[in-house]
């Protein structure tokens, strides 16, 4: 059964299977590139822009506040009125307002190392404490070695603002530390700047201290809360995100949402990270149905071409069979065809048991048609014959070109009586024929010899059988019918 199939498709199969490995060969290959091309480009340029761009809208945004902040630490009326015994808060409240109204802060700030009196826009504040941990930028701002420091911080109070806060270290005229001063100011274009790449780009933006822990994310989408050294997936990488280097680190991890691509970098101002993800689905996704486009259509192609193939080979196996079973001339089935024919014949006999006959038909004095009129003129007779004795005879009768102008007629269910019938019809019809070949009308006649198969005889024996009868025919003067038993 398989060999069998394999004999008549293996060609088709062949040709399937290279079609359809040329197809998935450059498919994949195509993907596989722009897979490539799309991990670099979000590696290489997409994530390190992002991190430029968030970089310089925070040097621009902190670089006026650290400047107003450094003119309020070198101020002279500042500076005096500590060293003079901090009279009247009023005065340096209203200094402390007008600066704030001038540059619109957040806040603005003074505070005394003498008296610890925290000084703001409306006066006394508080006096800070060394044990209040909200106290503590401080003591840290009067040990630190830089003349200032920034403090980023969410501030609750106004909407989420991500504020940055400028402590600026003050001295009296010999360089003794007497205080600190300094304003807070809104990041607000870089909170502008981080919803805007987490909408545009669908890339995440957030910052992570020495610790690990996410500070600020944007004020949209996904926010991320927690250490990153417990968020899934992201554990595995992040002690290499904080690892003190301000040039951008190219990181790569993976979790439930797929694979994601991360550019971190140390922003020294902050002592923070600023850290940028990008998931590739977003851009794999439009790859991917092209990839499920480009196969579909290649499958459609393959199965076109295999078909039209298989239609190509079926039709012109079907013409091979025909050329082998058909007689050129007369389109009827030729000598070889007419031994299948007959040997399924006999097994249908045998099996129903229903008699078999055969006709043996020859026209008569075919010779003289041929020396008159030409051989063409005789093919012309011998077609003509051919249809004449096809439409006399019923469908599931066996009509053959035995050989030049014999004809061969196997009778399914058949007994000689009948077939002798049937002869003597075609004779009628014969005799009957005016046969007009150009100018001129011939009339034919056929000789007959009809036998009935014997049930246990070679069809050289049957034949023989007919072909006598035939003989008696002729020889008792044509157009005519002889049986024999
Ligand atoms: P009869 O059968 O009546 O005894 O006389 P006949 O002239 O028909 O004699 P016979 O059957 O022996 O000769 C058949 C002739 O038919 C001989 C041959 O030249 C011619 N013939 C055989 N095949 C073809 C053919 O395909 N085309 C043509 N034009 N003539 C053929
Ligand atoms: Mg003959
Ligand atoms: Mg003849």
């Amino acid at each position: 059964m398989f060999s069998v199939f394999w004999k008549k498709y293996s060609l088709l199969v062949w040709l399937g299977a290279i079609l359809i490995m040329g197809f998935l060969a450059t498919s994949l290959a195509s993907y596989w590139v722009s897979r490539d091309q799309i991990r670099h480009s979000i590696i290489d340029q997409g994530l390190p822009l992002t991190g430029d761009n968030i970089y310089s809208e925070i040097q621009r945004d902190v670089l006026r506040p650290t400047f107003i902040s450094s003119l309020m630490a070198s101020d002279t009326f500042v500076r005096d009125w500590i060293l003079s015994g901090e009279q009247e808060p009023s005065q340096i409240a209203r200094y402390l307002n007008e600066v704030k109204q001038e540059y619109s802060a957040v806040s603005s700030f003074l505070v005394s190392d003498k008296t610890r009196h925290y000084y703001y826009s409306q006066g006394i504040l508080k006096t800070i404490k060394e044990t209040e941990p909200r106290d503590t930028w401080f003591f840290r701002v009067r040990d630190m070695k830089q003349n200032y420091e920034m403090n980023l911080d969410v501030d609750l109070a106004n909407n989420d603002t991500v504020t940055v806060f400028i402590n600026y270290r003050v001295f009296d005229y010999e360089g003794h530390f007497i205080g600190a001063t300094g304003i807070g100011v809104p990041l607000e274009s870089l909170a502008r700047v981080i919803d805007d790449i987490q909408k545009r780009f669908n890339r995440r933006v957030y910052f992570v201290n020495n610790q690990g822990d996410i500070i600020v994310s944007a004020k949209t989408g996904e926010l991320h809360k927690g250490s990153i050294h417990e968020l899934p997936g992201i554990t595995t990488i992040a002690d290499q995100i904080i690892n003190k280097n301000t040039q951008p680190t190219h990181l790569e991890y993976e979790n439930a949402a797929g694979r994601i691509m991360l550019s971190s970098r140390y922003i020294p101002e902050f002592n923070w990270y600023l850290v940028v993800e990008q998931t590739e689905d977003a851009e794999m996704a439009k790859v991917q149905q092209v990839l499920a486009g480009n196969i579909a259509i290649s499958a459609l192609v393959t199965a076109l071409v295999l078909l039209l193939c298989l239609y190509s080979v079926n039709r012109f196996q079907r013409r091979l069979e025909n050329v082998a079973a058909t007689d050129s001339l007369t389109g009827l089935l030729n000598r070889h065809a007419f031994e299948l024919m007959f040997e399924q014949a006999v097994h249908e006999t045998h099996r129903a048991k229903t008699p078999l006959s055969m006709i043996l038909l020859d026209i008569d004095h075919f010779k003289t048609i041929n020396d008159n009129h030409g051989h063409l003129t005789g093919d012309r007779v011998i077609m003509r014959v051919a249809r004449l004795l096809e439409n006399s005879l019923r469908n599931g009768d066996v009509l053959c070109r035995w050989g030049g102008e014999e004809f061969l007629i196997l009778l399914k269910q058949t007994s000689l009586d009948a077939a002798q019938g049937v002869a003597e019809k075609l004779r009628e019809v014969m005799a009957a024929e005016q046969f007009q070949l150009g100018t001129k009308t011939l009339h034919i006649t056929g000789s007959f010899g009809v036998a009935e198969f014997g049930g246990v005889e070679t069809l050289v024996h049957f034949f023989a059988r007919v072909d006598r009868a035939l003989y008696l025919a002729k020889s008792a003067g044509r157009n005519r019918i002889e049986a024999v038993k």
